[in-house]
């Protein structure tokens, strides 16, 4: 019996562990597939790779000013 239990703590434990570890990976990937325009050279990047300054993008931290 306590064989029994403890294989369903093992597959819950498992389970919680794949569920949690494929939810964050899906928000970066969503993240950085995300495309924005730099306000200087009209760059094309993903957002993940910009830097924001108010409401606008910028591909580099030279281009923000
Ligand atoms: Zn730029």
């Amino acid at each position: 019996m306590y064989q029994v239990l403890l294989l369903i703590a093992v597959i819950t434990l498992v389970y919680l562990i794949a569920r949690s570890a494929r939810k964050p990976k899906a928000n970066l990937s969503e993240k950085s597939t995300e495309m924005v325009k730099c306000e200087k050279c009209r760059l094309n990047l993903p957002k993940s790779e910009a830097i924001k300054s108010g409401n606008y993008w910028f591909c580099s931290e030279s281009h923000k000013n």
